[in-house]
This record gives structure tokens, C-alpha cells and sequence, in this order.
């Protein structure tokens, strides 16, 4: 399946923000052998935001989307999706009793823009927001999928490793291992452990697919990723313990600090 990722926020075309969101997802979805060819950015506007889904819907099976599921009148994520699918809106019981026992804690009567927040797609997945108000939504219809999460990463980083890990995970038909093997640095251990001597030393090793070996320069010391897929984790296991020990012993024991999962 093609997932593809749309950060939805006019913050995050200006610049205010980093987007870490899709940081994280990308990395999952890599972990989880979906493939992702694009990632999108679009502001806090509805044309923008449907001409943004028209072509990712053009290109990939799943989209998930980060912003825009909250009270305010800029938050219009939820909204144009469902409209988009064709959807009915409505109330979830569930989330709106959550909302009203946080209004009655504070003393409060829940607002109408507060309210907004329980209105659901009839039919769609309802993610809770351990973390927040806001719920996530899946919505499949015809074939296409579309995962809306929160903004806030604190929100939007547990509800994606729960519930849609496992969502996305059974849509996917490999699983990815990765082994990190982190050297010393230059400074450490002297000249030959820079990127480019560690990628001769490597040889055709380089070369291999599954398992694939990448070589990373960074500032703490280069890295050498090894990863392998296959259809089940075993399998992956078995498919990379070979590569991994020629790995290790192509650098040298003497200059790996650590190999640890990914
Ligand atoms: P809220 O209920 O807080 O309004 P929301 O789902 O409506 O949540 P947004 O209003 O779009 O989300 O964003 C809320 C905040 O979340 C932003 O101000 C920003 O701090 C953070 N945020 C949003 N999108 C991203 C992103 N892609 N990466 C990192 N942080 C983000
Ligand atoms: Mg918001």
C-alpha cells in the first residue's frame, strides 16, 4: 500500500514550526515496509486542502493528515474529509461524553466549538486522544483510507503508535529490521572510520538490496544501517544475521562503539 502523509497548518508553510509530525510517520511508515513517494504541506484552507487530496488520492492509497482536528475555526480537517468522502456527520457518544466530563471537571459547559470535536464521520474509526480533545478519525470508503491525527505531537505521536500502527501495519505485507552499527569517531579512533573508508571497506556489500547496507556520515560518528524485509519477522531476522556479520567484520571489531536495533 502507498501511504501518503499531508500536514495540514498555515504555521507550518510559514515557517513557525518544524514539522516533526512528519518526521515521525515517515519513520514509521519506512520501519513498516509501506511505501511513501511524497509528503505534502498545505495551509489551514479548504480549496487548498482539497486540491492537496485530489492529487494525493491520484497517487497513493492512504493518506494520513496531522492538524486541523481541533475547536477553533481554522481547525477544518475533519470537516472537508468528510465532505470530501461523502460522508454523514455524526455525534460520537463516546468522545462527547469525554468532553463533557472535562467541562464539568473545570467548572465549565461545554461549547459549542468544543462540541464540533465529538462530530465523527457515520461508519468512520474512532481514535481516542489520551492526550487531548481532539479524536482521531479513519475513514475507507471505495478503496482509499484516511487517517486524520491531532497536531500536537504529544497528541499525535502515542495515538499513531497505537492505533494506527496496528491499522496500517495489517495493510502492509512485509516487515522491515534494521540494525544500526555505530562507529567511533575519527577523533576517537583515527582517519580510516570517515564515511568513505567505511563504504570501501563495505565493497559490494553496499550493493545488496534486501539486506541493503547504507553508510551515514554524522557528527557523532558514522553509521551503518543494515536492513532486510521479509514477510514475517523471523524470516527478516534470518535474512539479515548473515549480512550483519559480514558487515561487522568488513569494519572491524575495533571500531564499532555499538550495533543496536533501529
Ligand atoms: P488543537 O486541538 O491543539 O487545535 P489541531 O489538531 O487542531 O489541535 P493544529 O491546530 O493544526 O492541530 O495545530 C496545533 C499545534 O500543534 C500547532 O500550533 C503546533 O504547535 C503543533 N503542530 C501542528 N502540526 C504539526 C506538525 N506537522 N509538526 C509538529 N507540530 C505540529
Ligand atoms: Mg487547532
Amino acid at each position: 500500500m502507498v501511504v501518503e502523509i499531508v500536514s495540514v497548518g498555515t504555521e507550518l508553510l510559514m515557517g513557525s514550526i518544524l514539522n516533526t509530525n512528519a518526521q515521525h510517520i515517515a519513520r514509521r511508515l519506512a520501519h513498516m515496509g509501506l511505501d511513501s513517494y511524497y509528503q505534502t504541506v498545505v495551509g489551514d484552507n479548504p480549496e487548498r486542502l482539497r486540491a492537496a487530496l485530489d492529487v494525493a488520492f491520484s497517487r497513493s492509497d492512504c493518506v494520513v493528515t496531522t492538524g486541523g482536528l481541533g475547536p477553533t475555526k481554522d481547525d477544518l480537517t475533519k470537516e472537508m474529509l468528510i465532505s470530501y468522502f461523502g460522508c454523514t456527520p455524526t455525534e460520537d457518544a463516546a468522545v462527547l461524553h469525554r468532553l463533557e466530563a472535562r467541562a464539568a471537571r473545570r467548572g465549565t459547559v461545554l461549547t459549542e466549538s468544543m462540541r464540533k470535536q465529538a462530530m465523527v464521520p457515520a461508519g468512520a474509526t474512532v481514535l481516542q486522544n489520551d492526550h487531548g480533545t481532539a479524536p482521531g478519525v479513519i475513514i475507507e470508503k471505495d478503496g482509499r483510507a484516511c487517517i486524520m491525527l491531532p497536531g500536537p505531537p504529544k497528541e499525535m505521536v502515542p495515538m499513531f503508535d497505537t492505533a494506527c500502527e496496528i491499522f496500517l501495519r495489517g495493510k502492509s505485507d512485509k516487515v522491515f529490521v534494521s540494525m544500526n552499527i555505530k562507529l567511533y569517531t575519527m577523533e576517537e579512533k583515527g582517519i580510516a572510520v570517515g564515511e568513505s573508508p567505511v563504504a570501501d571497506r563495505l565493497g559490494s556489500l553496499v550493493d545488496g538490496e534486501n539486506p541493503s547496507v547504507a553508510t551515514y556520515a554524522k557528527a557523532d560518528g558514522v553509521l551503518v544501517r543494515v536492513t532486510a524485509a521479509a514477510p514475517t519477522r523471523a524470516e527478516a531476522d534470518v535474512l539479515l544475521a548473515p549480512t550483519l556479520a559480514a558487515a561487522k567484520s568488513a569494519i572491524g571489531e575495533e571500531y564499532i562503539r555499538y550495533v543496536e536495533e533501529d
